[in-house]
């Protein structure tokens, strides 16, 4: 079958920010041949390449001068099942959340805290997501990609991908892996993880005192829902900041101005912060300046008001950025991809 190519394609539906953008050309490809076929045709023509999964994780600043070739693949299989742990497949155009909800309903535990992320099953290695102490690495079990260079298929195992916080080998290279399946290292019997956030207040206050895999999911959505602007009806791309990691002196000396800094330790001796504590602290939750601005209720969170575009986004984080850095001496990376 032969992939159709749109030209000059709005990409307003095909980003959560809603960033109003055109792709050169645009193809969605469903399978290995279709995403060979189109990525040869580019090659032929010599256009780059751009892939997108649902648009969840990507800062649109200009025109997409290339193929933005958009992940349409589906499919889902168990591969192995040993009665207790089990391997599942998906393909890479399977959206993330729906793939967790049939997971839980067949009865497989382990993807239960990654609930609600929006997004596509082949680009959640990209950054590693993670969600309320659980990342995908926690149950990787492998994956299989494309490399673009050679046109060559390889398999990824778990020390392979190099996953890091909000990170893998992917992102480090961008554009040189296509992802074309992911698997998963699930189980029959459930090892929760509720001590992050509000998760075991949740199911406290919901009377549920032995929580099954699927209680566990539905409080999350909960919280989620509460907390997180859904993108249907604000443009967002969730946490638009990381959540700096710096030395435990540095720490030290904020919360001596700050007594109430949110910090997380971590194993390493150095220190998490909460960028979203440091962003409040500086007076910007709730800013608006035109059509871009800082969500009212989560100040990790840029938005779109509706007719923001990219750079105007991306000129408030900008400020953002700088205003941290006089404030606090603390550096904070931008999340989502710029384009
Ligand atoms: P896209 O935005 O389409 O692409 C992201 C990057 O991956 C791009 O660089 C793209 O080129 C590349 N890419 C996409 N597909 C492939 C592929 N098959 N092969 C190679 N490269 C590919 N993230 C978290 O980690 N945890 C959260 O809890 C979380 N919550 C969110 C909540 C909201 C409301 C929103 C809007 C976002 C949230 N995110 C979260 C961010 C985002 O949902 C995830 O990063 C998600 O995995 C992105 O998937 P996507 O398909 O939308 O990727
Ligand atoms: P939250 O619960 O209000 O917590 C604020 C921050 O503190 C989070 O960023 C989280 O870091 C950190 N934190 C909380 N409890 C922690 C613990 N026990 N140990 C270490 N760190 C802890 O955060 P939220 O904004 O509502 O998000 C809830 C979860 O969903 C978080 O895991 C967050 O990462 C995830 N989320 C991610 C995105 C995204 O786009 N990446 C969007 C929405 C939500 P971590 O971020 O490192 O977990």
């Amino acid at each position: 079958m032969t992939v159709q190519w749109q030209e000059w394609v709005s990409l307003k539906p095909f980003n959560t920010f809603g960033i109003d953008v055109k792709a050169r050309y645009f193809a969605q490809v469903h399978d290995d041949d279709e995403v060979r076929e189109a990525l040869a045709r580019a090659q032929r023509m010599g256009v780059a390449v751009f892939v997108i999964g649902g648009g969840s994780n990507l800062l649109l600043s200009r025109d997409v001068d290339a193929l933005v070739l958009h992940m349409a693949s589906r499919g889902r299989r168990v591969l192995s099942d040993d009665g207790e742990r089990l391997v599942v497949e998906a393909e890479a155009g399977e959206p993330w959340h729906p793939f967790v909800q049939w997971s839980l309903a067949q009865g497989f535990c382990g993807l239960e805290n990654l609930s609600l992320i929006p997004g596509t099953v082949g680009a959640a290695p990209m950054q590693n997501v993670g969600a309320y102490g659980v990342e995908i690495k926690d149950v990787f079990a492998g994956l299989t990609a494309l490399d673009r260079e050679t046109g060559e298929l390889r398999d990824f195992s778990l020390a392979e991908c190099a996953f890091g916080y909000r990170d893998s080998l992917f992102k480090r290279a961008p554009g040189r892996w296509l992802i074309l399946r992911v698997r998963f290292a699930l189980s029959h019997s459930l090892q929760a993880h509720l001590d992050y956030g509000p998760v075991r207040q949740r199911l406290a206050e919901q009377g549920v005192e032995q929580p099954s895999a699927q209680a566990i999911s539905e409080a999350i959505c909960s919280i989620r829902r509460e907390k997180l602007p859904d993108p249907a009806e604000l443009g967002n791309a969730g946490s638009f900041f990381k959540n700096p990691v710096v030395a435990a002196e540095q720490v030290e000396r904020i919360r001596a101005q700050h007594p109430s800094v949110v910090a997380y330790p971590q194993a390493d001796g150095q220190v998490k912060l909460a960028a979203g504590w440091l962003i409040e602290q500086a007076g910007w939750k709730g800013y608006r300046e035109g059509d871009a601005g800082v969500h009212r209720l989560q100040s990790l969170v840029l938005v779109n008001y509706g007719q923001a575009s990219g750079a105007q986004v991306h000129a408030l984080a900008q400020r953002i950025q700088a205003d941290i850095l006089a404030r606090f001496g603390v550096a904070l990376e931008m999340e989502p991809n710029l384009y």
